[in-house]
């Protein structure tokens, strides 16, 4: 099938216009790393974006975790990754002139006598030694029951996911490379040599709407499961903590006694925003090891865009070569984006390839069941 012979995806004679290479619709966390990958390499882009109740990256705390707790392994790929991740926040850091990055340890509360006896073996293993501690933490924050014992994970932390978006959006609305509008799928015109959305010429679109994405023909053929989370900001005066807490659920320091504590995971109900239910199952976890005062100061609520294979979405639709995804970061997406972002980038400029565990061509079957065509691979 041609992708122009496609039903869904209209043609239209390209008019002279502004001109751009790529066009990126959402600006989260997939849609920025993207646009930055790609004007790295030279390339001219253009996000359309509005705000809606759900997005992800507004209301994350942005950490990441070189460890997987539940068998105490190393995180998907996490040696390659997290360089890559670092270097390039620190980088977004500099353009945009703001601090927006912090190594902080984890504090790991052992579930159980079997996860202390995990974590003296992993001590013992070199492929984890950039990220266990075998030091016990200096400090322990205050108020808190510590009958388990713990342990230190080096090499995390956290980025202000809220304000490197808020940060870069300004930066963008003032070089016009950022619409703050709607996205109507119907405006979009495919043509042989290019594509048009309402005054805009592009050569390749790529979509980065997280979730959102599940809703439209287009690629609800992928295995979305969505996961939504509620998480709350508090005051706590008498905890001092100096590391983030995990025992199940985490305690982040945000400065100023404020902390962060989440985050439920419920795959069923996908509310929008936050739920009541989420809360209440927060702050119960919370005052079962917690004994002194604090105060909400806010809770927000929005859905991971979680795949089935817990892998992120990179691709092209098999019947259309000028449509693209990236998406599919899922509950680790600080630590993956930069690298497949980059790898998007690359692809996008014809310098590179995508790797077989990340390319959507994985759900060829799916597709072809969904919508009855054959699978194209299509080429740029
Ligand atoms: C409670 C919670 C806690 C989390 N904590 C962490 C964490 O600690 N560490 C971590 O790494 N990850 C965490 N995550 C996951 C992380 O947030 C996601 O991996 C990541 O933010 C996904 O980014 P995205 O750009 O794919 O999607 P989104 O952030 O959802 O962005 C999609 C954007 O597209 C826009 N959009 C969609 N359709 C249209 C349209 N038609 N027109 C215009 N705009 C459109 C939306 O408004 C939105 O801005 C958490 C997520 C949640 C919900």
């Amino acid at each position: 099938m041609k992708a122009t012979d496609s039903p869904s995806l209209p043609t239209l004679i390209m008019q002279a216009n502004t001109n751009i290479d790529v066009l990126i619709i959402g600006h989260g966390l997939a849609g920025a790393t993207l646009a930055t990958a790609l004007e790295q390499l030279g390339k001219k882009v253009c996000i359309i974006s509005q705000p809606m109740p759900g997005a992800a990256s507004q209301v994350a705390s942005g950490m990441w975790n070189p460890l997987t707790f539940r068998l105490l392994l190393k995180s998907w790929r996490v040696d390659e990754l997290l360089p890559v991740a670092l270097n390039f926040y620190t980088a977004e850091s500099a353009r945009l002139g703001i601090s927006m990055l912090q190594n902080l340890d984890i504090l790991r509360i052992f579930p159980d006598e079997s996860a202390d006896i995990r974590w003296q073996e992993r001590l013992q293993e070199p492929a984890f030694e950039a990220y266990l501690s075998p030091e016990q933490p200096t400090s322990l924050p205050h108020n808190i029951e510590l009958k388990q014992k713990q342990g230190l994970v080096k090499q995390a932390g956290w980025l202000n996911l809220p304000v490197y978006l808020q940060k870069d959006r300004d930066h963008r609305l003032v070089d016009g490379s950022l619409l703050e509008q709607a996205f109507e799928f119907n405006d979009v015109h495919f043509s042989p040599d290019g594509l048009r959305w309402n005054n805009i010429c592009a050569q390749q679109l790529v979509l980065c709407r997280g979730q959102f994405e599940r809703h439209h023909p287009w690629f609800n053929w992928l295995p979305l499961k969505p996961a939504q989370g509620d998480i709350l900001t508090l005051h706590i005066p008498q905890i001092k903590l100096e590391q983030i807490y995990n025992a199940g659920f985490f305690i982040l320091p945000l400065g100023n006694d404020r902390y962060r504590l989440g985050a439920t995971y419920e795959w069923e109900q996908l509310a929008a925003g936050p739920t009541a239910a989420g809360k209440a199952e927060l702050l119960a976890k919370f005052e079962t090891v917690y004994h002194g005062t604090y105060e909400v100061l806010d809770h927000q609520g929005g859905i991971r865009p979680t795949v089935a294979d817990r892998r992120p979405l990179l691709g092209f639709h098999p019947a259309q070569a000028r449509l693209g995804i990236f998406n599919g970061l899922g509950t680790k997406g600080v630590m993956i984006a930069p690298y497949f972002a980059r790898q998007f980038a690359q692809v996008l400029c014809a310098t590179g390839t995508i790797e077989d565990e990340v390319n959507i061509k994985r759900f060829k079957k799916r597709y072809e069941q969904h919508t009855g065509s054959r699978w194209n691979d299509v080429a740029l």
